[in-house]
């Protein structure tokens, strides 16, 4: 046991400095977080004008639950006015997270939003699966606790049929010991699916194209620096996974510090089609712990088998 922990911690110390990119000093500092700011917005609800809530209304907006490009109505994203559309917004967000939807921003809901995560959106183009089918649900029923599952992207984006043996290979820069750890998500994928995954002979012309990226870098869904946004995939069949290279990352779990095997696993169902599930055992959860390891659910299983209908 004490020496399966050293090696582990031996491995981590010998992998950490490989994989974060010249940003370590960043990363001491893990009690910071890009999402801070909602620690000073405990309590706030419609009526108030707070110092901080137009980056409350930033958050929503980044994740989905604010549109406001589409309402000339609604032009607050810059204010810090606790508006109707916000308090709309955060009901719906509350809902897709089986919180209380009490429009209040309490801190059962900061303590959520706080917590590191997947960045790509809950909601896109005003549709979320998962969202849109347990808010159905509760209008019928009066109840959103049975129908929780898997969801696909808007359009259902998958990977054609004749398309079932996908190849990988990373970024320019990607160290070896980065790369190691994907090799198990993606054996994981192949066992439960009717894909294959093979390491591309030349990376540049992978299907599936991994890498650690930092803020702003160029696919307009910047990273945000250590903790916040952990990394992020595109659905069928643009095939880019990106890992935020500020986050400490390790392989297993390790306090502290974010397993990349589990991240992946996570990333590669986006890449294969899979959008968020709202069961939180679920591998699509949009939230990724430190310091612990996941594996697939059944309802990850069945999420994509019905969208290749295998
Ligand atoms: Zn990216």
């Amino acid at each position: 046991m004490a020496s399966k922990a050293f090696s582990l911690f031996l491995f981590t110390v010998l992998l950490l400095p490989l994989l974060s990119h010249g940003a370590s000093r960043d990363t001491n500092n893990k009690k910071s977080s890009p999402f801070d700011f909602l620690k000073h917005l405990e309590g706030c609800h419609k009526g108030d004008n707070v110092s901080g809530i137009k980056f409350l209304k930033s958050y929503l907006e980044q994740f989905g639950y604010l549109n406001h490009s589409h309402s000339v109505m609604q032009n607050h994203t810059n204010d810090d006015d606790f508006d109707e559309p916000l308090e709309s917004a955060l009901k719906t967000y509350q809902l897709n997270f089986h919180l209380s939807t009490t429009g209040i921003l309490d801190a059962k809901t900061i303590s959520n939003m706080m917590m590191p995560r997947c960045g790509v959106a809950d909601i896109i183009n005003g549709r979320g699966g998962a969202t849109i089918k347990i808010k159905k649900h509760d209008h019928n029923h009066g109840s959103f606790h049975t129908i929780s599952h898997y969801a696909f992207f808007p359009g259902n984006p998958k990977w054609p049929v004749s398309k079932y043996n996908l190849t990988y290979g990373f970024l320019t820069g990607t160290t070896d010991r980065a790369m190691l750890p994907v090799a198990q998500p993606f054996r994981t994928w192949a066992a439960n699916t009717h894909f294959t995954f093979s390491r591309a002979e030349d990376d540049t012309m992978a299907d599936l194209q991994i890498g650690f990226k930092s803020r702003d870098h160029g696919d307009r869904f910047p990273f945000n620096g250590p903790g916040g946004l952990l990394a992020h995939a595109f659905p069928p069949t643009d095939g880019r996974l990106h890992y935020d290279a500020n986050d400490q990352w390790s392989v297993g779990a390790v306090p502290g510090q974010f397993d990349l095997e589990t991240a992946a696993l996570h990333e590669i169902g986006h890449l294969l089609g899979l959008h968020y599930s709202n069961v939180q055992g679920a591998i699509m959860w949009p939230h990724i712990s430190q310091g612990m390891t996941k594996g697939l659910d059944k309802d990850d299983i069945d999420g994509i088998k019905a969208l290749y209908n295998v």
